[in-house]
């Protein structure tokens, strides 16, 4: 008998399942899957990772004040309250390490983010799920939620996989009513595909109970290359230092991110692509009869009229080279996430759903 047991909550974790990439027997798929970058990264951060190359044999920076710095110049923040991860998934997971734990609840919401569960669990702590309405965060079962057991409440804005936000006012109503130990964390890996909104950076400025993480992932077109920040309060970046390792991002990584984050041609660029797209894409799958709640993100979740139907649905596009995100996991069963491509994709999926359901679907 294997009596070498991990802690508890750790066989209790449903592992993270990525988009998938392939289709059995088709080679020109497009993957729409995990909400990556149409256009891949800019020219800039593709040059400054073939330079980072020939720097390889030394150990990177430690303290990532270049990155922090150039972080610090595109979003007007204070670099000194920045920290870098290998993905904003670096920094949920250290924030659950160092502020979660056994005997601790970890608040996220009914179609919230799979990370804030698995990283809870994988702290020790317990994950308490609370309903949104209607796809929307509802501030209000939160505050019902929370209790002298809460240590991190989790909310992303946009959130994924809905699209949907909450107001800057609702956010700071929460803040302000959370009980004190509580620390709320504001995922804001989509906040940039929304014109005009900071991720709510101006509450955790002045809160010392809100932090906010951000990613390279999405609209900078670097998900491969594993970079994610987090803004809050002197104390609590001081605490998410000490566990981070302190080589925890490679010179190729720090560099890349680095000359992505002052690449505004390329920002703007794709900025204004996926607006165009994804009006585009909400007004053709509307036309086609399909709900679809107005996404501020880089995606649109389809409703559709069964999981059934959704299923059905999913393997169509699949067999037209169309891989697109099944929700079921987060509560979504009749729903499929489509990440917004460029022009050609989106119509080649709105054409392939719209044969689906033409020959009865
Ligand atoms: C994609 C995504 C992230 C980003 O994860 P990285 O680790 O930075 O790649 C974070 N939160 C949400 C809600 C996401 O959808």
């Amino acid at each position: 008998m294997n009596m070498i047991k991990p802690q508890p909550g750790i066989l209790k974790i449903d592992p993270y399942k990525g988009g998938a990439s392939a289709v059995d027997g088709i080679t020109d798929v497009v993957k729409l899957s995990s909400n990556e970058n149409p256009f891949g990264p800019g020219d800039a951060a593709i040059a400054a990772y073939k330079r980072a190359g020939h720097a390889l044999h030394r150990y990177p920076s430690t303290d990532h004040m270049a990155l922090r710095q150039a972080i610090g110049t595109a979003h007007d923040l204070d670099p000194a309250r920045i920290i870098c991860g290998a993905g904003s998934d670096e920094i949920i997971s250290y924030l659950c390490q160092a502020y979660a734990g056994r005997g601790s609840d970890v608040i996220y919401t009914e179609h919230g983010f799979a990370m804030y569960k698995i990283c809870a669990q994988a702290a020790g702590a317990r994950p308490v799920c609370v309903p949104e309405r209607k796809r929307v965060v509802d501030v209000d079962e939160i505050l019902k939620a929370a209790n002298n057991k809460t240590k991190l409440v989790f909310i992303a804005n946009p959130a994924n996989p809905t699209g949907t936000m909450v107001s800057d006012r609702e956010l700071a109503r929460l803040a302000a009513n959370l009980p004190e130990h509580v620390l709320l964390v504001l995922d804001g890996a989509y906040a940039e595909y929304v014109e005009g909104f900071d991720g709510s950076a101006k509450l955790v400025a002045r809160r010392n109970n809100v932090v906010m993480t951000r990613t390279f992932s999405k609209l900078y077109g670097l998900g491969g290359l594993r970079v994610g920040w987090g803004f809050g309060s002197e104390h609590v970046i001081d605490v998410l230092n000490r566990v981070r390792a302190p080589f925890n991002l490679s010179h190729p990584q720090l560099a890349t991110a680095e000359a992505a984050a002052s690449d505004h041609a390329h920002v703007k660029k794709c900025q204004s692509e996926n607006l165009r797209m994804r009006t585009w894409l909400t007004k053709a799958l509307r036309d086609l009869g399909l709900g679809v709640d107005d996404s501020d993100a880089n995606f649109v979740l389809a409703r559709f009229a069964s999981p059934q139907q959704a299923d059905d649905a999913n393997a169509h596009l699949q067999s037209e080279g169309l891989i697109v995100r099944n929700v079921a996991n987060y509560g979504l069963a009749e729903c499929l996430r489509i990440t917004v491509g460029d022009e050609p994709s989106c119509r080649r999926v709105a054409h392939a759903l719209g044969k689906f359901l033409e020959a009865g679907g």
